[in-house]
């Protein structure tokens, strides 16, 4: 089995479901308060580890109760944690606030994740011995650029995620291999709202790209080939949150597993829409056994 080294957040989600969100200056009382284990990198790591596959997460959590709490919830999934780093102060939280209409506003403190600004020996040669590296924006930038151009020279395949949405420098974009943006991610890259557009300027500096659209599914392109859809399957969504990480976990696991492009699609499609129909994020995410049965 090819294995997947994950660089990227390891947050505490701090989640109060209130009737209305407040107002500047305004107090309102929640229903209720959730701390949830999240971040893009883990919920990635943790979804790839649930569909079979061998992870490695590369990262930093705090001092804090937060960040036992946090390494804990990836061991128990089986993933190494042996270069999620331990670093003094707070860990990565999410301060989420959820409104009966189910709209949510986030505040996001990096803490730990911030501390993650190169790599080291030993993440050096986590990603030589890793099949797959998989890569979100949750960590500085300059990090995420060292790690795909490490990969690059080693040739290990690169996944890029790019979220929270930011310009990116040419010289991480040059390092990619495949780019997973979802419909508005792919938009603000590319300069059109149109995915079809949006893939083809995107090919333009990375070779491979799937655009995730939701209920609508995906798409699919390639540098010289033909755009291919890949509709979802109708399911009755719950809870969207965490189908993204989802797909691009259960993605990594097929493609290390040697399966071509639209046969990894597929399964990962399946898998997401397994994520939708329960409610929460890391809890939602499908078993190897259950994608494969459905
Ligand atoms: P998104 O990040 O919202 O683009 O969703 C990522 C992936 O999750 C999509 O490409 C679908 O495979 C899956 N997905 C999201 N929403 C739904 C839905 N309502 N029904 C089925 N699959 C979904």
């Amino acid at each position: 089995m090819t294995a997947i080294a994950v660089l990227g957040s390891t947050n505490m989600d701090l989640v109060a479901y209130v009737a209305r969100a407040p107002g500047r200056g305004e107090t309102v009382t929640g229903r209720e308060f959730r701390t949830v284990p999240g971040g893009k990198g883990a919920n990635q790591a943790l979804a790839a580890a649930r569909a079979g596959g061998e992870v490695v997460m590369i990262g930093a959590v705090g001092t804090d109760e937060y960040g036992s709490r946090l390494r804990t919830t990836l061991e128990h999934a089986g993933i190494d944690t042996d270069l999620l780093h331990t670093v003094a102060g707070p860990s990565g939280t999410a301060h989420v606030v959820v409104d009966d209409e189910g709209s949510n506003a986030i505040v996001v403190v990096p803490g730990a994740n911030g501390t993650v600004t190169a790599l080291g020996p030993g993440e050096h040669a986590a990603i030589a011995a890793a099949g797959l590296l998989l890569l979100q924006l949750e960590l500085p930038l300059r990090v995420v650029t060292e790690a795909a151009r490490a990969a690059r020279s080693l040739g290990v395949r690169t996944i890029l995620t790019p979220s929270p949405v930011q310009p990116l420098p040419a010289e991480l974009l040059d390092a990619v291999d495949l780019l997973i943006p979802n419909e508005h991610e792919a938009a603000a890259l590319s300069g059109y709202d149109d995915p079809h557009a949006a893939a083809q300027i995107l090919l333009r500096q990375v070779p491979e790209v799937v655009i995730t659209l939701g209920g609508k599914g995906c798409l699919y392109a390639a540098r010289g080939g033909e755009t291919v859809p890949f509709p979802a399957p109708e399911v009755t969504a719950v809870d969207t949150t965490g189908a993204g990480d989802t797909f691009v976990g259960t993605l990594a696991v097929a493609l290390g597993e040697g399966r071509a492009v639209p046969e990894a699609v597929a399964w990962a499609s399946s898998a997401a829409a397994l994520c939708v129909q329960r409610p929460g994020a890391s809890s939602s995410m499908p078993y190897r056994s259950e994608i494969d049965a459905a």
